[in-house]
Protein backbone atom coordinates (compact mmCIF):
# COMPACT_ATOMS: atom_id res chain seq x y z
CA UNK A 1 0.00 0.00 0.00
CA UNK A 2 1.14 3.31 -0.96
CA UNK A 3 1.33 5.84 1.61
CA UNK A 4 -0.76 9.08 1.33
CA UNK A 5 2.12 11.45 1.93
CA UNK A 6 3.93 10.11 -1.01
CA UNK A 7 1.04 9.76 -3.15
CA UNK A 8 2.05 11.53 -6.80
CA UNK A 9 -0.13 13.06 -9.13
CA UNK A 10 -1.99 11.05 -11.29
CA UNK A 11 0.38 11.63 -14.14
CA UNK A 12 2.53 9.74 -12.24
CA UNK A 13 0.74 7.06 -11.30
CA UNK A 14 2.49 3.70 -13.06
CA UNK A 15 0.33 1.57 -15.29
CA UNK A 16 1.14 -1.68 -16.56
CA UNK A 17 -0.52 -4.41 -18.66
CA UNK A 18 -1.34 -6.63 -15.70
CA UNK A 19 0.06 -10.41 -15.83
CA UNK A 20 -2.93 -12.38 -16.23
CA UNK A 21 -1.38 -15.41 -16.38
CA UNK A 22 1.03 -14.93 -12.92
CA UNK A 23 -2.32 -13.03 -11.58
CA UNK A 24 -3.84 -16.84 -11.87
CA UNK A 25 -1.19 -18.74 -10.68
CA UNK A 26 -0.99 -16.35 -7.62
CA UNK A 27 -4.77 -16.20 -7.19
CA UNK A 28 -5.00 -19.96 -7.50
CA UNK A 29 -1.81 -20.16 -4.74
CA UNK A 30 -3.54 -17.84 -2.26
CA UNK A 31 -7.11 -19.61 -3.00
CA UNK A 32 -5.84 -22.84 -1.73
CA UNK A 33 -4.23 -21.57 1.33
CA UNK A 34 -7.70 -20.17 2.10
CA UNK A 35 -9.27 -23.03 1.67
CA UNK A 36 -6.29 -24.80 3.45
CA UNK A 37 -6.48 -22.31 6.61
CA UNK A 38 -6.52 -23.92 9.81
CA UNK A 39 -7.46 -21.08 12.23
CA UNK A 40 -9.17 -17.77 11.52
CA UNK A 41 -6.12 -15.58 11.75
CA UNK A 42 -4.60 -17.86 8.91
CA UNK A 43 -7.62 -17.70 6.93
CA UNK A 44 -8.73 -13.80 6.90
CA UNK A 45 -4.53 -13.38 6.61
CA UNK A 46 -5.07 -14.85 3.33
CA UNK A 47 -7.88 -13.13 2.45
CA UNK A 48 -5.79 -10.32 3.12
CA UNK A 49 -3.38 -11.32 0.20
CA UNK A 50 -6.21 -11.79 -2.24
CA UNK A 51 -7.49 -8.55 -1.84
CA UNK A 52 -4.37 -7.04 -2.33
CA UNK A 53 -3.98 -9.24 -6.09
CA UNK A 54 -7.46 -8.04 -6.75
CA UNK A 55 -6.37 -4.64 -5.93
CA UNK A 56 -3.17 -4.66 -8.22
CA UNK A 57 -5.01 -5.61 -10.66
CA UNK A 58 -7.99 -2.70 -9.95
CA UNK A 59 -5.94 -0.63 -10.10
CA UNK A 60 -4.50 -0.95 -13.68
CA UNK A 61 -7.32 -1.39 -15.10
CA UNK A 62 -9.05 2.16 -13.50
CA UNK A 63 -5.97 3.86 -14.79
CA UNK A 64 -5.96 2.23 -17.72
CA UNK A 65 -9.80 3.35 -18.28
CA UNK A 66 -9.03 7.00 -17.13
CA UNK A 67 -6.43 7.69 -19.54
CA UNK A 68 -8.11 5.82 -22.45
CA UNK A 69 -11.01 8.21 -21.60
CA UNK A 70 -8.96 11.27 -21.16
CA UNK A 71 -7.65 10.57 -25.24
CA UNK A 72 -9.61 8.01 -26.95
CA UNK A 73 -7.36 8.85 -30.12
CA UNK A 74 -4.30 7.33 -28.09
CA UNK A 75 -3.70 4.46 -29.63
CA UNK A 76 -1.56 3.06 -26.33
CA UNK A 77 -4.35 2.80 -24.40
CA UNK A 78 -7.05 1.89 -26.75
CA UNK A 79 -5.24 -0.73 -26.72
CA UNK A 80 -4.99 -1.62 -23.21
CA UNK A 81 -8.65 -0.75 -22.99
CA UNK A 82 -8.77 -3.90 -25.99
CA UNK A 83 -6.98 -5.96 -23.74
CA UNK A 84 -9.12 -4.99 -20.89
CA UNK A 85 -12.73 -5.74 -23.12
CA UNK A 86 -10.41 -9.38 -23.65
CA UNK A 87 -9.13 -10.09 -20.10
CA UNK A 88 -11.91 -8.69 -17.60
CA UNK A 89 -13.92 -11.87 -17.70
CA UNK A 90 -10.65 -13.66 -16.65
CA UNK A 91 -10.97 -11.80 -13.74
CA UNK A 92 -14.26 -11.92 -13.03
CA UNK A 93 -13.31 -16.07 -12.97
CA UNK A 94 -10.99 -15.69 -10.56
CA UNK A 95 -13.35 -13.48 -8.40
CA UNK A 96 -16.00 -15.82 -8.93
CA UNK A 97 -13.58 -18.76 -7.48
CA UNK A 98 -12.62 -16.64 -4.44
CA UNK A 99 -16.50 -15.66 -4.04
CA UNK A 100 -17.08 -19.86 -4.31
CA UNK A 101 -14.14 -20.26 -1.65
CA UNK A 102 -15.67 -17.64 0.64
CA UNK A 103 -19.53 -19.02 0.93
CA UNK A 104 -17.44 -22.58 1.97
CA UNK A 105 -15.07 -21.11 4.10
CA UNK A 106 -14.43 -23.22 7.03
CA UNK A 107 -14.45 -19.75 9.46
CA UNK A 108 -17.24 -18.49 7.60
CA UNK A 109 -18.98 -17.51 10.98
CA UNK A 110 -15.91 -15.41 12.02
CA UNK A 111 -15.67 -13.90 9.00
CA UNK A 112 -19.23 -12.67 8.51
CA UNK A 113 -19.01 -11.33 12.17
CA UNK A 114 -16.21 -9.25 10.86
CA UNK A 115 -17.01 -8.25 7.61
CA UNK A 116 -20.62 -8.57 7.93
CA UNK A 117 -23.49 -10.30 5.92
CA UNK A 118 -23.30 -8.16 2.45
CA UNK A 119 -20.12 -9.40 1.25
CA UNK A 120 -21.60 -12.69 1.58
CA UNK A 121 -25.04 -11.61 -0.21
CA UNK A 122 -22.63 -10.18 -3.13
CA UNK A 123 -20.60 -13.07 -2.93
CA UNK A 124 -24.06 -15.21 -3.76
CA UNK A 125 -25.45 -12.60 -6.31
CA UNK A 126 -22.32 -12.92 -8.23
CA UNK A 127 -22.04 -16.28 -8.75
CA UNK A 128 -25.38 -16.65 -10.29
CA UNK A 129 -24.36 -14.11 -12.90
CA UNK A 130 -21.26 -15.86 -14.12
CA UNK A 131 -20.05 -19.29 -15.46
CA UNK A 132 -17.01 -19.79 -17.58
CA UNK A 133 -19.60 -20.75 -20.63
CA UNK A 134 -20.30 -16.75 -20.55
CA UNK A 135 -17.07 -15.70 -21.06
CA UNK A 136 -17.13 -15.24 -24.57
CA UNK A 137 -20.25 -13.46 -24.19
CA UNK A 138 -19.25 -11.31 -21.88
CA UNK A 139 -16.41 -9.92 -23.66
CA UNK A 140 -18.54 -9.52 -26.79
CA UNK A 141 -21.11 -7.34 -24.34
CA UNK A 142 -17.76 -5.18 -23.82
CA UNK A 143 -16.64 -5.06 -27.37
CA UNK A 144 -19.93 -3.75 -28.29
CA UNK A 145 -20.01 -0.99 -25.13
CA UNK A 146 -16.88 -0.14 -26.45
CA UNK A 147 -18.11 0.12 -29.83
CA UNK A 148 -21.12 2.65 -28.54
CA UNK A 149 -18.81 4.57 -26.49
CA UNK A 150 -16.29 5.38 -29.58
CA UNK A 151 -19.21 6.00 -32.24
CA UNK A 152 -20.29 8.16 -29.83
CA UNK A 153 -16.90 10.35 -28.65
CA UNK A 154 -15.70 10.85 -32.73
CA UNK A 155 -19.22 12.19 -33.64
CA UNK A 156 -18.31 15.32 -35.26
CA UNK A 157 -20.93 17.80 -36.09
CA UNK A 158 -20.45 20.64 -38.24
CA UNK A 159 -22.62 23.49 -36.85
CA UNK A 160 -22.67 27.15 -38.28
CA UNK A 161 -19.09 26.96 -39.51
CA UNK A 162 -17.47 25.34 -36.86
CA UNK A 163 -17.51 21.49 -35.72
CA UNK A 164 -18.65 20.18 -32.23
CA UNK A 165 -18.63 17.06 -30.71
CA UNK A 166 -22.06 15.47 -28.46
CA UNK A 167 -20.88 17.68 -25.31
CA UNK A 168 -19.75 20.62 -26.95
CA UNK A 169 -22.89 21.13 -28.87
CA UNK A 170 -24.84 21.31 -25.59
CA UNK A 171 -23.91 25.10 -25.09
CA UNK A 172 -25.75 25.83 -28.22
CA UNK A 173 -28.73 23.91 -27.22
CA UNK A 174 -28.79 26.08 -24.46
CA UNK A 175 -28.64 29.06 -26.17
CA UNK A 176 -31.19 31.77 -25.75
CA UNK A 177 -31.71 33.02 -28.93
CA UNK A 178 -34.57 30.33 -29.78
CA UNK A 179 -33.55 29.36 -33.55
CA UNK A 180 -29.86 28.95 -32.37
CA UNK A 181 -30.89 26.04 -30.18
CA UNK A 182 -33.61 24.61 -32.51
CA UNK A 183 -31.09 24.39 -34.90
CA UNK A 184 -28.11 23.18 -33.26
CA UNK A 185 -30.43 20.51 -31.66
CA UNK A 186 -31.50 19.64 -34.70
CA UNK A 187 -27.83 19.04 -36.00
CA UNK A 188 -27.41 16.68 -33.07
CA UNK A 189 -30.49 14.65 -34.07
CA UNK A 190 -29.35 14.64 -37.31
CA UNK A 191 -25.83 12.87 -36.31
CA UNK A 192 -27.91 10.63 -34.68
CA UNK A 193 -30.29 9.71 -37.28
CA UNK A 194 -27.08 9.23 -39.46
CA UNK A 195 -25.71 6.51 -37.09
CA UNK A 196 -29.22 5.47 -36.26
CA UNK A 197 -28.43 1.99 -37.93
CA UNK A 198 -25.49 1.21 -36.21
CA UNK A 199 -26.72 2.05 -33.18
CA UNK A 200 -29.77 -0.03 -33.72
CA UNK A 201 -27.10 -3.01 -34.78
CA UNK A 202 -25.11 -2.44 -31.38
CA UNK A 203 -27.84 -2.42 -29.91
CA UNK A 204 -29.87 -5.60 -31.33
CA UNK A 205 -26.70 -7.29 -30.55
CA UNK A 206 -26.18 -6.16 -27.08
CA UNK A 207 -29.95 -7.56 -26.16
CA UNK A 208 -29.02 -10.77 -27.69
CA UNK A 209 -26.11 -11.33 -25.71
CA UNK A 210 -27.16 -10.16 -22.67
CA UNK A 211 -30.70 -12.66 -23.37
CA UNK A 212 -28.18 -15.50 -24.49
CA UNK A 213 -25.98 -15.22 -21.28
CA UNK A 214 -29.48 -15.39 -18.96
CA UNK A 215 -30.28 -18.46 -20.13
CA UNK A 216 -27.60 -19.95 -19.99
CA UNK A 217 -27.52 -18.92 -16.32
CA UNK A 218 -30.88 -20.09 -16.26
CA UNK A 219 -32.63 -17.26 -15.96
CA UNK A 220 -36.03 -16.59 -17.78
CA UNK A 221 -34.54 -13.40 -19.32
CA UNK A 222 -32.35 -10.60 -18.79
CA UNK A 223 -34.57 -8.72 -16.31
CA UNK A 224 -33.87 -10.88 -13.27
CA UNK A 225 -29.87 -11.32 -14.86
CA UNK A 226 -29.40 -7.57 -14.73
CA UNK A 227 -31.02 -7.03 -11.17
CA UNK A 228 -28.90 -9.70 -9.96
CA UNK A 229 -25.97 -7.46 -11.49
CA UNK A 230 -26.23 -4.98 -9.89
CA UNK A 231 -26.56 -7.12 -6.74
CA UNK A 232 -29.71 -5.95 -5.70
CA UNK A 233 -30.51 -7.83 -2.08
CA UNK A 234 -33.37 -5.70 -1.12
CA UNK A 235 -35.82 -4.86 -3.70
CA UNK A 236 -37.38 -6.97 -6.60
CA UNK A 237 -38.26 -5.80 -10.57
CA UNK A 238 -42.09 -5.02 -8.81
CA UNK A 239 -41.53 -3.11 -6.52
CA UNK A 240 -39.29 -0.71 -8.76
CA UNK A 241 -42.79 -1.15 -11.00
CA UNK A 242 -45.01 0.16 -7.68
CA UNK A 243 -42.33 2.93 -7.55
CA UNK A 244 -42.88 3.94 -11.41
CA UNK A 245 -46.08 3.92 -10.60
CA UNK A 246 -45.73 6.51 -7.67
CA UNK A 247 -43.84 8.58 -9.70
CA UNK A 248 -46.69 8.64 -12.77
CA UNK A 249 -49.46 8.98 -10.24
CA UNK A 250 -47.52 12.37 -8.39
CA UNK A 251 -44.57 13.63 -9.80
CA UNK A 252 -45.75 13.73 -13.29
CA UNK A 253 -48.35 16.28 -12.66
CA UNK A 254 -45.70 18.50 -10.98
CA UNK A 255 -43.78 18.58 -14.07
CA UNK A 256 -46.31 19.04 -15.74
CA UNK A 257 -47.31 22.27 -13.62
CA UNK A 258 -43.47 23.45 -13.61
CA UNK A 259 -43.12 22.76 -17.97
CA UNK A 260 -46.21 25.13 -18.61
CA UNK A 261 -44.76 27.40 -15.81
CA UNK A 262 -41.46 27.55 -18.23
CA UNK A 263 -43.49 27.59 -21.47
CA UNK A 264 -45.20 31.10 -19.97
CA UNK A 265 -42.04 32.08 -18.57
CA UNK A 266 -40.62 32.53 -21.99
CA UNK A 267 -43.66 33.19 -23.55
CA UNK A 268 -44.04 30.83 -26.18
CA UNK A 269 -47.11 29.43 -27.34
CA UNK A 270 -45.83 25.49 -26.99
CA UNK A 271 -43.02 24.18 -25.53
CA UNK A 272 -40.50 22.18 -27.62
CA UNK A 273 -38.00 19.91 -27.33
CA UNK A 274 -34.83 21.95 -27.98
CA UNK A 275 -36.66 24.28 -25.04
CA UNK A 276 -36.49 22.09 -22.70
CA UNK A 277 -33.10 22.99 -21.55
CA UNK A 278 -33.86 26.68 -21.44
CA UNK A 279 -35.48 27.45 -18.52
CA UNK A 280 -35.45 31.27 -18.06
CA UNK A 281 -36.08 34.03 -21.02
CA UNK A 282 -32.85 36.07 -19.54
CA UNK A 283 -30.45 32.88 -20.13
CA UNK A 284 -29.98 29.72 -17.57
CA UNK A 285 -27.49 30.77 -14.93
CA UNK A 286 -24.08 30.08 -15.96
CA UNK A 287 -21.11 29.83 -13.53
CA UNK A 288 -19.12 33.49 -14.01
CA UNK A 289 -15.55 32.21 -14.11
CA UNK A 290 -13.30 29.54 -16.37
CA UNK A 291 -12.66 26.16 -14.96
CA UNK A 292 -9.54 27.22 -12.95
CA UNK A 293 -11.60 30.40 -11.09
CA UNK A 294 -14.56 27.77 -10.38
CA UNK A 295 -12.02 25.24 -8.64
CA UNK A 296 -10.79 28.16 -6.69
CA UNK A 297 -14.30 28.50 -5.40
CA UNK A 298 -14.87 25.25 -5.08
CA UNK A 299 -12.14 24.83 -2.67
CA UNK A 300 -13.30 27.64 -0.28
CA UNK A 301 -17.25 26.17 -0.52
CA UNK A 302 -15.81 22.93 0.94
CA UNK A 303 -13.72 24.52 3.35
CA UNK A 304 -16.02 26.10 4.72
CA UNK A 305 -18.40 22.87 4.31
CA UNK A 306 -16.69 21.34 6.51
CA UNK A 307 -13.10 19.88 7.39
CA UNK A 308 -13.70 16.64 6.31
CA UNK A 309 -14.59 18.05 2.68
CA UNK A 310 -11.72 20.86 3.35
CA UNK A 311 -8.86 18.01 3.68
CA UNK A 312 -10.52 15.88 0.62
CA UNK A 313 -10.81 18.43 -1.87
CA UNK A 314 -6.96 19.66 -1.21
CA UNK A 315 -6.47 15.85 -1.98
CA UNK A 316 -7.91 15.67 -4.86
CA UNK A 317 -6.44 19.42 -6.10
CA UNK A 318 -2.58 18.48 -4.67
CA UNK A 319 -2.88 15.02 -7.02
CA UNK A 320 -4.44 16.13 -9.86
CA UNK A 321 -7.21 13.60 -8.97
CA UNK A 322 -9.79 15.75 -11.31
CA UNK A 323 -9.92 15.89 -15.32
CA UNK A 324 -12.48 18.22 -15.92
CA UNK A 325 -12.51 20.55 -19.29
CA UNK A 326 -14.34 19.20 -22.73
CA UNK A 327 -11.24 18.34 -25.68
CA UNK A 328 -11.46 16.56 -28.64
CA UNK A 329 -11.14 13.37 -28.77
CA UNK A 330 -12.20 12.83 -24.87
CA UNK A 331 -14.99 10.47 -23.64
CA UNK A 332 -18.30 12.78 -23.79
CA UNK A 333 -20.01 12.42 -20.25
CA UNK A 334 -18.64 12.60 -16.97
CA UNK A 335 -17.95 9.98 -14.32
CA UNK A 336 -15.89 9.24 -10.74
CA UNK A 337 -13.97 6.47 -10.23
CA UNK A 338 -11.27 5.03 -7.49
CA UNK A 339 -7.52 3.80 -7.92
CA UNK A 340 -7.89 1.61 -5.07
CA UNK A 341 -3.45 1.59 -4.45
CA UNK A 342 -2.98 4.72 -4.53
CA UNK A 343 -6.43 5.03 -2.34
CA UNK A 344 -7.55 8.05 -4.45
CA UNK A 345 -10.51 8.96 -6.48
CA UNK A 346 -10.52 10.29 -9.58
CA UNK A 347 -13.12 12.91 -11.22
CA UNK A 348 -13.40 13.27 -15.31
CA UNK A 349 -16.06 15.52 -16.60
CA UNK A 350 -16.45 17.24 -19.59
CA UNK A 351 -17.09 21.54 -18.48
CA UNK A 352 -18.61 23.33 -21.30
CA UNK A 353 -19.32 26.51 -19.89
CA UNK A 354 -23.16 25.55 -18.13
CA UNK A 355 -24.05 25.18 -14.78
CA UNK A 356 -23.53 21.45 -15.54
CA UNK A 357 -19.94 22.48 -15.01
CA UNK A 358 -20.87 23.03 -11.18
CA UNK A 359 -22.81 19.99 -11.09
CA UNK A 360 -20.06 17.79 -11.76
CA UNK A 361 -18.51 19.72 -8.73
CA UNK A 362 -20.93 18.74 -6.61
CA UNK A 363 -22.26 15.05 -8.06
CA UNK A 364 -19.13 13.41 -8.97
CA UNK A 365 -17.29 15.25 -5.75
CA UNK A 366 -19.94 13.47 -3.75
CA UNK A 367 -18.76 10.26 -5.11
CA UNK A 368 -15.56 10.86 -4.47
CA UNK A 369 -15.89 12.33 -1.13
CA UNK A 370 -18.03 8.84 -0.23
CA UNK A 371 -15.24 6.72 -1.50
CA UNK A 372 -12.32 9.25 0.01
CA UNK A 373 -14.54 8.44 3.18
CA UNK A 374 -14.52 4.52 3.06
CA UNK A 375 -11.34 4.19 1.14
CA UNK A 376 -9.66 2.37 4.21
CA UNK A 377 -11.84 -0.38 4.38
CA UNK A 378 -9.92 -3.35 2.90
CA UNK A 379 -13.09 -5.28 1.61
CA UNK A 380 -13.01 -3.47 -1.80
CA UNK A 381 -16.41 -4.46 -2.34
CA UNK A 382 -17.29 -2.43 0.60
CA UNK A 383 -14.91 1.41 -0.82
CA UNK A 384 -18.62 1.81 -3.07
CA UNK A 385 -22.51 0.32 -2.44
CA UNK A 386 -24.30 -0.22 -4.88
CA UNK A 387 -25.78 2.63 -7.51
CA UNK A 388 -28.40 3.39 -6.33
CA UNK A 389 -26.45 4.20 -2.86
CA UNK A 390 -23.58 5.53 -4.31
CA UNK A 391 -26.22 8.75 -6.14
CA UNK A 392 -27.57 9.25 -2.27
CA UNK A 393 -24.19 10.77 -1.88
CA UNK A 394 -23.34 12.63 -5.73
CA UNK A 395 -27.44 14.17 -5.39
CA UNK A 396 -27.15 14.90 -1.77
CA UNK A 397 -23.91 16.69 -2.46
CA UNK A 398 -25.48 19.06 -4.93
CA UNK A 399 -27.93 20.54 -2.11
CA UNK A 400 -25.45 20.88 0.71
CA UNK A 401 -23.71 22.94 -1.13
CA UNK A 402 -26.65 25.68 -1.83
CA UNK A 403 -25.83 28.08 0.56
CA UNK A 404 -22.13 28.26 -1.55
CA UNK A 405 -23.70 28.37 -4.72
CA UNK A 406 -23.75 32.24 -4.96
CA UNK A 407 -19.92 32.02 -5.48
CA UNK A 408 -20.56 30.42 -8.59
CA UNK A 409 -23.75 32.34 -10.26
CA UNK A 410 -23.26 35.72 -8.29
CA UNK A 411 -26.57 37.25 -8.47
CA UNK A 412 -28.41 34.29 -10.32
CA UNK A 413 -28.30 32.28 -7.60
CA UNK A 414 -31.93 32.19 -6.83
CA UNK A 415 -32.54 31.22 -10.41
CA UNK A 416 -29.82 28.39 -10.43
CA UNK A 417 -31.57 27.07 -7.07
CA UNK A 418 -34.90 26.73 -8.49
CA UNK A 419 -33.42 25.30 -12.06
CA UNK A 420 -31.68 22.81 -9.90
CA UNK A 421 -34.42 21.58 -8.00
CA UNK A 422 -36.91 22.12 -11.29
CA UNK A 423 -34.58 19.77 -12.94
CA UNK A 424 -34.22 16.87 -9.95
CA UNK A 425 -38.42 16.82 -10.06
CA UNK A 426 -38.29 16.73 -13.95
CA UNK A 427 -35.87 14.26 -13.96
CA UNK A 428 -37.57 11.66 -12.11
CA UNK A 429 -40.57 10.66 -15.30
CA UNK A 430 -37.50 10.40 -17.63
CA UNK A 431 -35.60 8.14 -15.11
CA UNK A 432 -38.36 6.14 -14.98
CA UNK A 433 -38.95 5.99 -18.52
CA UNK A 434 -35.40 4.76 -19.21
CA UNK A 435 -35.99 1.75 -16.37
CA UNK A 436 -39.72 1.00 -18.40
CA UNK A 437 -37.99 1.02 -21.45
CA UNK A 438 -35.51 -1.61 -20.62
CA UNK A 439 -38.16 -3.73 -18.75
CA UNK A 440 -39.89 -3.78 -22.27
CA UNK A 441 -36.39 -4.72 -24.61
CA UNK A 442 -35.37 -7.41 -22.28
CA UNK A 443 -39.00 -8.90 -21.91
CA UNK A 444 -39.21 -8.86 -25.39
CA UNK A 445 -35.92 -9.63 -26.89
CA UNK A 446 -36.89 -10.63 -30.38
CA UNK A 447 -38.63 -7.21 -30.81
CA UNK A 448 -37.24 -4.95 -33.91
CA UNK A 449 -35.41 -1.86 -34.00
CA UNK A 450 -38.88 -0.42 -34.73
CA UNK A 451 -40.97 -2.15 -31.93
CA UNK A 452 -38.33 -0.66 -29.67
CA UNK A 453 -39.19 2.79 -30.94
CA UNK A 454 -42.39 2.32 -30.90
CA UNK A 455 -42.36 1.28 -27.29
CA UNK A 456 -40.33 4.00 -26.25
CA UNK A 457 -43.09 6.32 -27.69
CA UNK A 458 -45.64 5.01 -25.74
CA UNK A 459 -43.55 5.24 -22.55
CA UNK A 460 -42.91 8.36 -23.19
CA UNK A 461 -46.30 9.71 -23.52
CA UNK A 462 -47.34 8.29 -20.34
CA UNK A 463 -44.19 10.22 -18.14
CA UNK A 464 -43.34 12.48 -20.33
CA UNK A 465 -46.75 13.93 -22.28
CA UNK A 466 -45.52 16.91 -21.76
CA UNK A 467 -42.63 16.79 -24.65
CA UNK A 468 -42.97 17.88 -28.34
CA UNK A 469 -41.21 16.60 -31.09
CA UNK A 470 -42.60 19.08 -33.65
CA UNK A 471 -41.55 18.12 -37.42
CA UNK A 472 -38.26 15.50 -36.12
CA UNK A 473 -38.93 12.70 -37.57
CA UNK A 474 -36.26 10.22 -35.45
CA UNK A 475 -37.43 11.70 -32.30
CA UNK A 476 -41.19 11.58 -33.38
CA UNK A 477 -40.37 7.80 -34.68
CA UNK A 478 -38.74 7.26 -31.05
CA UNK A 479 -35.34 7.66 -31.40
CA UNK A 480 -34.71 9.90 -28.17
CA UNK A 481 -33.46 6.69 -26.40
CA UNK A 482 -30.62 5.73 -28.12
CA UNK A 483 -28.49 9.37 -26.69
CA UNK A 484 -28.64 7.33 -23.27
CA UNK A 485 -25.71 5.54 -22.59
CA UNK A 486 -26.59 3.75 -19.61
CA UNK A 487 -29.01 1.93 -22.05
CA UNK A 488 -26.40 0.34 -24.20
CA UNK A 489 -23.60 0.12 -21.20
CA UNK A 490 -25.09 -0.35 -17.49
CA UNK A 491 -28.57 -2.25 -18.44
CA UNK A 492 -30.94 -1.36 -15.52
CA UNK A 493 -28.68 1.31 -13.70
CA UNK A 494 -31.18 4.60 -14.42
CA UNK A 495 -33.60 3.56 -11.74
CA UNK A 496 -31.06 4.01 -9.45
CA UNK A 497 -30.76 7.77 -9.53
CA UNK A 498 -34.22 8.34 -8.91
CA UNK A 499 -34.49 6.10 -6.01
CA UNK A 500 -31.15 8.22 -4.65
CA UNK A 501 -33.07 11.39 -5.88
CA UNK A 502 -36.12 10.89 -3.27
CA UNK A 503 -33.06 10.29 -0.72
CA UNK A 504 -31.51 13.67 -1.84
CA UNK A 505 -34.87 15.62 -1.81
CA UNK A 506 -34.79 14.30 1.96
CA UNK A 507 -31.30 15.46 3.01
CA UNK A 508 -32.65 19.24 0.92
CA UNK A 509 -35.08 19.54 3.66
CA UNK A 510 -33.35 17.98 6.51
CA UNK A 511 -30.23 20.36 5.96
CA UNK A 512 -32.28 23.21 5.70
CA UNK A 513 -33.96 22.41 9.19
CA UNK A 514 -30.95 21.14 11.29
CA UNK A 515 -28.12 21.42 9.55
CA UNK A 516 -25.37 20.01 11.91
CA UNK A 517 -27.80 16.71 11.68
CA UNK A 518 -28.11 16.46 8.28
CA UNK A 519 -24.82 16.41 7.71
CA UNK A 520 -23.68 14.33 10.45
CA UNK A 521 -25.67 11.23 9.09
CA UNK A 522 -24.31 12.52 5.82
CA UNK A 523 -20.99 11.32 6.69
CA UNK A 524 -21.74 8.56 8.23
CA UNK A 525 -23.96 6.78 5.50
CA UNK A 526 -20.46 7.90 3.30
CA UNK A 527 -18.39 6.49 5.92
CA UNK A 528 -19.99 2.99 5.79
CA UNK A 529 -19.47 2.72 1.59
CA UNK A 530 -20.94 -0.17 0.95
CA UNK A 531 -20.91 -2.62 3.79
CA UNK A 532 -24.81 -2.55 4.12
CA UNK A 533 -27.53 -3.19 1.37
CA UNK A 534 -29.10 0.45 -0.04
CA UNK A 535 -32.07 0.00 2.24
CA UNK A 536 -30.19 -0.59 5.30
CA UNK A 537 -27.55 2.33 4.19
CA UNK A 538 -31.14 4.69 4.06
CA UNK A 539 -31.75 3.11 7.64
CA UNK A 540 -28.76 3.89 8.72
CA UNK A 541 -28.69 7.64 7.05
CA UNK A 542 -31.95 8.17 9.07
CA UNK A 543 -33.98 8.31 5.45
CA UNK A 544 -36.72 6.98 4.40
CA UNK A 545 -37.21 4.37 1.84
CA UNK A 546 -37.98 5.37 -1.55
CA UNK A 547 -40.71 2.35 -1.65
CA UNK A 548 -42.52 3.06 1.84
CA UNK A 549 -46.12 3.74 0.93
CA UNK A 550 -46.41 7.40 0.15
CA UNK A 551 -43.10 8.37 0.54
CA UNK A 552 -43.15 9.47 -3.05
CA UNK A 553 -46.09 11.24 -3.03
CA UNK A 554 -44.71 13.22 0.54
CA UNK A 555 -40.81 13.71 -0.16
CA UNK A 556 -42.56 15.44 -3.66
CA UNK A 557 -44.69 17.61 -2.24
CA UNK A 558 -42.52 19.11 -0.19
CA UNK A 559 -40.64 19.75 -3.23
CA UNK A 560 -43.42 20.80 -5.44
CA UNK A 561 -44.46 23.41 -2.49
CA UNK A 562 -41.02 24.92 -2.29
CA UNK A 563 -41.34 25.61 -6.37
CA UNK A 564 -44.41 27.04 -6.17
CA UNK A 565 -42.88 29.61 -3.71
CA UNK A 566 -40.59 30.84 -5.89
CA UNK A 567 -41.41 33.86 -7.95
CA UNK A 568 -40.20 32.19 -10.94
ZN1 LIG B 1 -23.64 9.88 -10.11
Amino acid sequence: MIPTETTPRFEEFVYERPDLDQLEVDFSTQLAAFNEATSFPDQEATLQAIYRLRSHFETMYNIGQIRHTMDTRDAFYEAENNFFDENLPRFEQLKSNFYRALLAAKFREDLEEKYGQQLFDIAELSLRTFSPEIMPDLQKENQLISAYNKLKAKAQIEFQGETYNLSSILVKEMDADRDLRQAASEARWAWMAENSTELDRLFDELVAVRTKMARTLGFDSFVAMGYARMLRTDYSASDVARFRDQVAQHIVPIANRLYDRQRQRLAIEELRYYDEKYSFPEGNPTPRGNAEWIIEQAAGMYAELSPETDTFFQYMREHQLMDLVARDGKSTGGYCTFIPQYRAPFIFSNFNGTSGDIDVLTHEAGHAFQVYSSRDIAISEYNWPTYEACEIHSMSMEFFTWPWMKNFFLEDVERYRFAHLNAAINFLPYGVAVDEFQHYVYENSEASPAERNAAWSRIEEKYLPHRRYVGNTYLEGGGFWQRQTHIYAMPFYYIDYTLAQICAFQFWRRDQEDHQDAWADYVELCKAGGSRSFLNLVELANLESPFAPGCVEHVSSFVAKWLEEQAF
